[in-house]
């Protein structure tokens, strides 16, 4: 879900090129947030007690759950808030109001930063596209980023050896992918199962 305000326009894109970067390259995405705005979560998770330093001003970290793989899950920052709104350790649903936008840490002006990572610290480098996140529904299969479904979908043919064979593969191919889990089932059979 958007983390803010639907009409909150992005200000930044996700790898968007810029020397105010250490890497380079923007690693999130901004959205144009006056002070004082709601800030939301994007999916359910778990609101944690981590920093990723002081860069990102106030800040919640929260833990998106685990992959369908069974490995650790993403990590999401939503950084320069005014202030918090809830607990250290407490869940929360998508779309639940965490706290209120505005330009603490390394920031220029008021604006919402999200960013995901595959593990609970900044890892430089290894931040995925936010726009999975940004783009779920509540019904929604967990999202995950396009890289993370390939390694997936990999792991079910290592596993699956059979899989294409199977109804459910020919079901899926019927249909565009809408959620992870067809998409996931689409890759399998297009990556085939064999070899
Ligand atoms: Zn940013």
């Amino acid at each position: 879900m958007k983390p803010c305000r639907d009409d909150r326009p992005v200000t930044c894109k996700f790898k968007q090129k810029g020397s105010s970067w250490a890497t380079g390259e923007h690693s999130g995405v901004d959205f144009g947030t006056p002070t004082g705005d709601p800030v939301y979560a994007m999916w359910d998770g778990v609101l944690t007690g981590t920093s990723w330093g002081s860069a990102y001003g106030t800040a919640w970290v929260i833990d998106h759950d685990r992959l369908p793989d069974g490995r650790a899950g993403y990590w999401a920052v939503y950084a320069h808030l005014k202030s918090k709104v809830g607990k250290a350790g407490t869940r929360v649903k998508a779309g639940q109001l965490i706290g209120y936008s505005n330009n603490t840490g390394n920031s220029t002006g008021p604006h919402l930063h999200v960013e995901i990572q595959p593990q609970p610290t900044w890892v430089k480098g290894s931040y995925r596209n936010p726009q999975p996140w940004i783009d779920a529904r509540k019904d929604d299969d967990m999202p995950l980023s396009d890289d993370d479904i390939e390694r997936i979908a990999q792991a079910v043919n290592r596993t699956l050896g059979d899989w294409t064979a199977s109804g459910d593969v020919q079901d899926a191919a019927d249909d565009p992918p809408k959620t992870a889990s067809t998409r996931i089932r689409q890759i399998a059979k297009d990556t085939g199962s064999r070899g």
